[in-house]
């Protein structure tokens, strides 16, 4: 069901966070509502239920592809590109 999204097999899994909270919205003294880390360069950003929407915004501004959901919990990822819902991350 992944085999489509080659964006995930070049990504890293274990991306380690960059900031303990959106990156941009910790700079601006916002609040979000829950937070994706990028899977190429561990950016942390905001999701679209956030007003900010910083994690879209950082697939716009930078091309990276893939994002993991860093809700306690939840192993989902989503890639941009395909619009693939990857359910469960290894
Ligand atoms: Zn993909
Ligand atoms: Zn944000
Ligand atoms: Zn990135």
């Amino acid at each position: 069901m992944n085999a489509e999204c080659k964006h995930l097999a070049e990504a890293d899994a274990q991306k380690q966070p960059n900031t303990n909270g959106c990156e941009e919205c910790l700079k601006s003294g916002d609040s979000w509502v829950h937070l994706r880390v990028c899977l190429t360069c561990g950016h942390v950003g905001c999701c679209d239920s956030s007003k900010n929407k910083h994690a879209t915004k950082h697939f716009h501004r930078t091309k990276h592809p893939v994002v993991r959901s860093d809700e306690p919990g939840e192993r989902w990822a989503w890639c941009y590109v395909d619009e693939l819902f990857i359910e469960d991350l290894e």
